[in-house]
């Protein structure tokens, strides 16, 4: 059964809909909710679709291209979607140096070391978005104590970019590798694949309202929903296949 690690289904057009035909073919998912405007409508996208029964799980915490429209008040509300299920995860968080406040001790530091509290705490997988500083955020991540349990939470490095040695370190802590189309086109990331144990591997779309506009960039209609399910079928494929072929 295709399992897609991380995708943004508030992002893309009719949610619910697409959300309705994923459920159809089978494809189950970890739907990203990474600002506090997404958390609300992809929770009852997931209470009314019975998502639950469906493989499915939503992640919902604060972006790192976000952190400086979060607030104090976000901490509570942040909780209190985690508290509905069980299962949900902290994330996407992290680190990325495209955005505002990247600095050591800025505000994306600032907002990862809350969810990766809140996740420890709650005991939840933490999907971890990285751009420019691997060390940093295995260093936070050590800090902060993940990795000492090892039926702990576990970090989820969506669409990995790191080498090998970076992969050993988050193999070390109990950690998962999620491998999207852009991990295997990096040589070093590809090479890194390779060695990383089957059952420590996911695989992702990271799709987005981007991937929406190279799908389709007629207006949303019932057709184009069909046709974006389509696609995260065949992007799933490829990129598990060419995973599994290196
Ligand atoms: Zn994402």
């Amino acid at each position: 059964m295709p399992f897609d690690s991380h995708f943004h289904l508030g992002r893309l057009p009719h949610p619910k809909k697409l959300a309705q035909i994923l459920a159809e073919s089978g494809y189950a998912y970890n739907a990203v909710a990474c600002e506090p405007a997404e958390w609300e409508s992809l929770w009852k996208i997931w209470l009314d679709l019975h998502l639950r029964d469906k493989g499915c799980n939503i992640a919902f915490g604060i972006h790192p291209m976000s952190v400086l429209q979060a607030k104090e008040s976000h901490k509570q509300e942040l909780r209190s979607f985690l508290e509905q299920g069980d299962s949900f995860m902290v994330g996407e968080t992290g680190l990325d140096r495209r955005f505002p406040e990247y600095s050591p001790g800025g505000q994306q530091e600032k907002w990862f070391l809350f969810q990766a509290k809140l996740a420890l705490e709650l005991k939840r997988d933490l999907q971890i978005h990285c751009v420019g500083d691997y060390g940093r955020i295995i260093s936070l991540l050590k800090q902060t104590g993940f990795g000492k349990n090892p039926n702990g939470p576990r970090p989820i490095f969506h669409r990995f970019g790191g080498d090998i040695g970076i992969a050993r370190q988050i193999l070390d802590m109990n950690g998962l590798i999620s491998v999207h189309p852009s991990t295997l086109a990096k040589k070093t990331s590809r090479l890194a694949v390779v060695e990383i144990p089957k059952e420590r591997l996911l695989f992702e779309t990271d799709a987005d309202e981007n991937f929406w506009n190279e799908a389709d960039s007629a207006d949303a209609s019932a057709i184009a929903v069909e046709s974006i399910a389509q696609r995260l079928l065949d992007i799933l494929r490829d990129v598990r296949e060419a995973a599994e072929n290196l």
